[in-house]
């Protein structure tokens, strides 16, 4: 009788590097393009080609690194991994072995994006990882699951196997020779929404840190999950043999195929229960019409690739200086701007979420917000104005003329008092279309509020005088005049009166009759 059971995941992210060119050689490092037409005698492995590493390859690799919290090696070197396959020409993957880049690094998961039963307190929810240690981190009142990096290594992509209709598979050499990373996790994830949502928050801060496109639609970033369950029955715990199931593109994906298979472990347990045996792995695919792991290599026992160092590159030193280049280029991280904001901006959870979705929208409003007296009216010019642009017209913060500056002009203009609200969206419809600063469009326009209490003080008593009526009425009682006295000051003023002064000044004059 099984009591209960638990998943557990790890998972391996590869991911492509933005360098301009490939890995370790001159080819134009870019998706897609017809086939086999960015290749050389380097990326095909043809006989006597020398590999040289990339400009900013290592760079890249260390900034990953940084970004997910890891050691960096201050020396390393590349090794070649040993097998057959049609989309690999040389025989073997530059890739690296026993001294990866980086090492030891963590990814912080905000419980706030788990489902309700997994956040704490959750029936679902495990505060300790597997080797026992708590795994809950606290950190400015949010809580977060932590999950353990082991390892990142710099590597090269393999060519693509297209499986056409018909008898024939073709292959392009393209993407053969792209800098990808494998970031490799300690088997830390408990449930396929988390595995789910590690990716996605790496995904995020590949992005942020501008490491990678993380486009999993053009399969520049891809995970493979390794899963098995922990099962008690009878009081006796069970692991069961771990799948590896490959190349999930989507997060839908992820979530889908790691609780697929969880069941189909379960029911294979309770069949013929096999266990986990070190050293054997089954590979999977995800069939994702069906909605079923697919075994691609049986349960054949270890795989020896035959790792040696790579011959023609030497094995190098990462400078302190590159290291520190990297730790500047990472910068402050999403999640940080986020709580950051909270906190100085007083912004809800929703509105933080969307002015950090892309480094460049939360980098133009925290210029918007220093360039402005007031930081919310900023945001919410950023907010209810521009995005709603954005979003109707599908551009991004980078497409647009307006800068930071025009946002914090506007900001102020109302924050001043100089123009209303209403006239606010107008202003900002027109610097929007023309790119013109809100000041001089509110001047041009004639529109600016009148704040001169002088001024605004001989129209009240221009109005008192000329109303004999209303004043009597107002003596006598009737206090509702006051609204239609004010309505003639705004109306004699051509709506440009400051209206906190006008009342203050009116009910003055009426107040000593
Ligand atoms: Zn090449």
């Amino acid at each position: 009788m099984i009591d209960k059971w638990e998943i557990v995941i790890g998972c391996e992210i590869h991911t492509q590097l933005l360098t301009k060119t490939k890995a370790f050689c001159a080819c134009e490092n870019r998706y897609g393009g017809i086939p086999d037409t960015r290749v050389c005698p380097v990326c095909l492995g043809l006989p006597g080609a020398m590999p040289r590493i990339s400009k900013g390859y290592v760079e890249l690799g260390a900034v990953a690194g940084q970004a997910l919290n890891c050691d960096i090696a201050r020396f390393t070197k590349f090794d070649r991994k040993h097998y057959f396959y049609p989309d690999l020409a040389k025989g073997y993957q530059i890739t690296q072995y026993d001294i990866p880049l980086c090492s030891n690094g963590y990814v912080d998961l905000p419980f706030r994006n788990f489902p309700k039963d997994e956040q704490p307190g959750g029936q679902k929810c495990r505060d300790t990882n597997f080797i026992g240690e708590n795994c809950i981190i606290e950190s400015n009142g949010s809580k977060y699951r932590r999950v353990r990096v082991e390892r990142i290594h710099l590597e090269e992509d393999v060519g693509k196997s297209l499986h056409l209709q018909g008898a024939h598979s073709y292959i392009d050499y393209n993407r053969c020779g792209t800098p990808l990373i494998e970031i490799v996790t300690k088997p830390d994830m408990t449930s396929p929404e988390e595995a789910a949502l590690f990716m996605q928050t790496v995904q995020e801060i590949l992005r942020y840190v501008k490491v990678t496109n993380g486009n999993l639609e053009e399969g520049n970033m891809r995970c493979d999950a390794n899963i098995n369950l922990n099962v008690w029955e009878d009081g006796k715990l069970y692991h069961t043999p771990i799948s590896e199931i490959k190349n999930l593109n989507s997060f839908k994906a992820i979530r889908e195929a790691c609780a697929y298979e969880a069941q189909r472990q379960l029911k294979e347990f309770q069949e013929d229960r096999q266990e986990f045996n070190p050293g054997f792995k089954v590979t999977m695919g995800w069939n994702e019409a069906e909605g079923k792991t697919v075994v691609q290599r049986t349960k054949n026992s270890f795989v020896d690739y035959r790792f040696v160092v790579e011959p023609d590159i030497k094995p190098f030193s990462v400078s302190e200086e590159l290291i520190n280049s990297a730790k500047e280029k990472v910068g402050e991280l999403p999640e940080a701007k986020r709580q950051r904001y909270k906190k100085q901006y007083g912004m809800t959870d929703f509105d933080v979420e969307t002015i950090t979705s892309t480094k460049d929208l939360a980098m133009f409003f925290e210029e918007a917000a220093v360039k402005s007296k007031n930081p919310k009216k900023a945001v919410n010019l950023i907010l209810a104005e521009l995005l709603a642009i954005l979003n109707e017209e599908k551009l991004t913060i980078n497409d647009v003329k307006i800068t930071p500056a025009h946002i914090a002009d506007l900001a102020d203009a109302l924050e001043d008092g100089r123009i209303t609200s209403k006239q606010g969206k107008e202003v900002f419809a027109q610097m929007y279309e023309t790119n013109q600063m809100p000041s001089q469009i509110i001047k041009e326009k004639g529109m600016e509020v009148v704040n001169d209490s002088g001024e605004i003080d001989k129209i009240v008593q221009d109005v008192i005088a000329s109303n004999p009526k209303a004043v009597e009425d107002f003596k006598s009682g009737k206090t509702n005049v006051v609204g239609w006295l004010m309505g003639q000051v705004m109306k004699i003023s051509h709506g440009k009166a400051n209206p906190k002064q006008a009342t203050e000044i009116l009910n003055k004059y009426l107040s000593q009759m």
